[in-house]
């Protein structure tokens, strides 16, 4: 199967580092959002992180130029009907999900694959929501999308070795390295990360230390590029409570338990770097 177009459904952090990514593999990109504009704003801003490329001299102007030209932004889900693929980015939410796979089946020809960058929610369930669940995978990038090396390809109870086959190829061509694994809750990389979250935010909520504090002993103590704090201002406080949550009722193991001043950073909406303000604050 070739993969010419693909559509990203969600522009926020993660839609966008996608589409940046495919249009720089060649794709077609639909990149499409539910707030009016808001996918527009998020090729603004691809095209502003291109122009940090051109000063470092990895692209030129017309290739900058070109790439952008690459990605359709649009208000409206049926822009995505010629799409080979659907990603869909859109926030940690079961039930949105549900509801916006539901749409995108009627849209779509029979054919088409539809993948999930769900960080937590069980990729099996989330197929049932399709009438396709053989072509349904999880395709879980890491965030900054057009930095980190990395792609987990997840494999549902139902899902092809030919839909596996093309999403492990696509992932590739992206310039990633995908690591396979089947439907778990957190599959790899968060099972282990975001229990490390909650337990930095619980060294904070009892006094232990600062955030810079925290951040800096597990940079120097465990080599971590970035401190766990930091980290979870730069996922989103919101998405790393929501995986907690998975992990936490999906287990029954209270380990995952997730930490009450975390969730209140998340009620008062300081969700981290895209609302200005988590552990740390941040100028917008
Ligand atoms: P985000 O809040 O930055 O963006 C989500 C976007 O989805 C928003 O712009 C919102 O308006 C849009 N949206 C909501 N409902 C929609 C709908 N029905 N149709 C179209 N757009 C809709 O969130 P994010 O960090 O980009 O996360 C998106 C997905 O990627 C989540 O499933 C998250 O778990 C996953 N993910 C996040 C990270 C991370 O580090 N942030 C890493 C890997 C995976």
């Amino acid at each position: 199967m070739s993969i010419k177009n693909v559509a990203v459904v969600g522009a926020g952090i993660m839609g966008s580092g996608i589409a940046q990514v495919a249009a720089q593999t060649g794709l077609n990109v639909s990149l499409r959002d539910t707030i009016p504009g808001k996918a527009a704003k998020s090729k603004e801003g691809i095209g502003k992180q291109l122009l940090k490329l051109i000063d470092k001299g990895k692209i030129t102007q017309e290739q900058r130029e070109h790439l952008l030209s690459k990605i359709e932004p649009t208000d409206k889900l049926e822009d995505i009907k010629n799409a080979d693929i659907v990603i869909e980015a859109i926030t940690e939410d079961e039930a949105k999900k549900k509801e916006i796979l539901g749409q995108i089946e009627d849209l779509v020809g029979p054919d088409v694959l539809i993948v999930s960058n769900t960080s937590s929610i069980s990729i099996t369930r989330l197929a049932t929501y399709t009438k396709r669940p053989e072509k349904f995978a999880g395709m879980h990038f890491f965030n900054p999308v057009p930095i980190m090396k990395l792609v987990e390809v997840i494999r549902g109870m139902a899902t092809s070795e030919e839909t596996l086959k093309v999403v492990t190829e696509l992932g590739t061509s992206f310039g990633k390295t995908p690591v396979t694994c089947v439907d778990s809750p957190g599959f790899l990389v968060n099972r282990c990360l975001i229990p490390i979250l909650n337990e930095a935010a619980y060294l904070l909520m009892e006094g232990a230390a600062t955030p810079e504090a925290i951040d800096t002993a597990m940079k120097l103590g465990a080599n971590h590029p970035m401190g766990p704090l930091e980290l979870a201002d730069l996922v989103g406080l919101d998405t790393s409570l929501a995986v907690l949550e998975v992990l936490y009722r999906d287990f029954g193991d209270p380990k995952y338990r997730p930490c009450p001043l975390l969730r209140k950073y998340v009620d008062a909406g300081w969700l981290g770097r895209k609302t200005g303000r988590g552990f740390y604050k941040y100028d917008r």
